[in-house]
């Protein structure tokens, strides 16, 4: 509508015309181009806002991320729910500059940001990733698109569309037309659905409706027969199913002639090259829930997202450091188990920032500024590793060998002096002395810090 026509509505009408309008916390404009400026850029603002002011409160680490999760994440998630349309990653970057800035108080990062992100019994430390959040959040839409339940809202979205969804979620259509791509929500998510359809599915899914796919314009039903309703397991020929006779199909399908079913055996015998799904799948599974979509799929964003980052710098630093590979279920008892003997924020606290080298040693500090020392502190001799601030020093060693003696007086068995013990909490050879171990090294802490 131009501004002209817009007047003499208003003339006529005798209503006043908003250029936006907000519905259930969204503001929707005439132009869905306005969508992203409108809701994600100024809910930032405040949100940046926060932060600043935030920043400079008295904080832990740890603090730090659960203020993210507990009061960034759910703005973010209820746009993120209801228009997932953000189609660049300059975005989120900037997002997470803001996230960094508040987190490390405007200093130099001490710990990676995709170390950050990973989830906790991996190692990380949690901290919400807003774009997997925003991507859950779209795939959580796209499986209406593949459930095919919801009609009225599937034939507004699709009003323009002369395929059926599945073609455009399996078929690769939206290639032949690029209609697809000019609705603003549609685009967003197929392109999300495309980056993880072959993390989903390697063969061809059960969940596909080959009919539906070709004609959903034409024929206008509202329930389509999927390939797992339509194909035959019994009698595998090279581990592929048969396609059942009309009859069969027509007992839930009366719709189906055969004509369809001559449409029908075209698709299979095409689809059939890349072979079926033959088991139920993470997707499948997805597909039937109905509560905490959004979290169990982030989760499994994040294990994808993060697979890679199995081994860190830090822990190959410790490894060279103890000079003994640390085994990968040694990580993953620290990780998850002894992590969880104390509940002090403070002391796991100091054990995260032990795991992941946050002391900033002398060593480091004279690559840093010139004209600094890079001697410890201590003795004033040896050059200031993480190593030796902690452990190898000749002073610091006095004070282990004190606690070592004291260890061995108050739990009456043989422990060697090793860091693996008190700097990291391996300790492996007694189950039952675990927990008293853990005790110490907690008090050993205290004591440090
Ligand atoms: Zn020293």
């Amino acid at each position: 509508m131009t501004l002209q026509d817009q007047e003499i509505l208003k003339k006529q009408s005798g209503l006043q015309l908003a250029n936006k309008i907000k519905y259930l916390g969204i503001w929707i404009a005439a132009k869905n181009n306005r969508l992203l400026e409108l809701n994600y850029m100024r809910k930032w603002k405040e949100i940046k806002k926060d932060l600043e002011e935030w920043k400079n409160l008295k904080i832990s680490l740890l603090g730090r991320i659960a203020t993210v999760k507990m009061s960034v994440l759910p703005k973010m998630l209820y746009l993120f729910r209801n228009i997932p349309i953000i189609r660049n990653n300059q975005l989120f970057n900037n997002w997470y500059k803001d996230i960094r800035k508040f987190i490390w108080n405007n200093k130099k990062p001490r710990i990676k940001l995709s170390t950050m992100l990973t989830p906790k019994e991996r190692g990380g430390l949690d901290l919400p990733d807003l774009k997997l959040y925003h991507e859950a959040c779209a795939l959580d839409w796209i499986r209406d698109w593949v459930n095919l339940k919801k009609v009225k809202i599937l034939s507004l979205e699709g009003y323009n569309l002369r395929r059926g969804w599945h073609g455009y979620l399996w078929h690769d259509k939206h290639k032949i037309e690029r209609n697809f791509g000019n609705h603003f929500v549609r685009s967003a998510l197929l392109r999300i659905w495309i980056k993880y359809k072959r993390f989903f599915h390697e063969k061809t899914p059960l969940w596909l409706s080959p009919l539906e796919a070709n004609q959903r314009r034409e024929l206008g039903w509202s329930s389509w027969p999927t390939y797992k309703e339509v194909l035959n397991w019994s009698n595998t020929k090279e581990g592929q199913p048969e396609i059942k006779k009309l009859e069969e199909i027509q007992i839930n399908y009366k719709n189906v002639s055969w004509f369809h079913y001559y449409q029908l055996k075209e698709s299979f015998n095409v689809d059939k090259k890349v072979g079926f799904n033959s088991s139920n799948e993470f997707w499948d599974i997805t597909l039937q829930r109905n509560k905490k979509v959004i979290t169990i799929l982030y989760n499994k964003l994040v294990e994808w997202a993060t697979e890679k980052e199995v081994t860190k710098e830090s822990m190959l630093k410790w490894s060279r450091d103890l000079n003994r590979p640390i085994l990968i279920n040694e990580w993953e008892e620290l990780w998850n188990k002894k992590i969880k003997y104390c509940r002090a924020t403070d002391l796991k606290e100091n054990w995260i920032k032990t795991i992941h080298r946050w002391y900033l040693t002398p060593k480091k500090i004279a690559t840093m500024y010139k004209n600094t020392d890079n001697k410890c502190w201590r003795c004033r001799e040896q050059v200031g590793s993480y190593i030796h601030m902690w452990w190898s020093c000749k002073k610091v060693k006095k004070f282990w060998s004190t606690i070592n003696l004291e260890c061995r007086k108050i739990l009456k068995i043989n422990l060697e002096c090793k860091p693996d013990h008190y700097l990291l909490g391996l300790y492996n050879i007694y189950e039952k002395e675990n927990k008293v171990e853990a005790k110490n090294k907690e008090n050993l802490d205290k004591i440090y810090t």
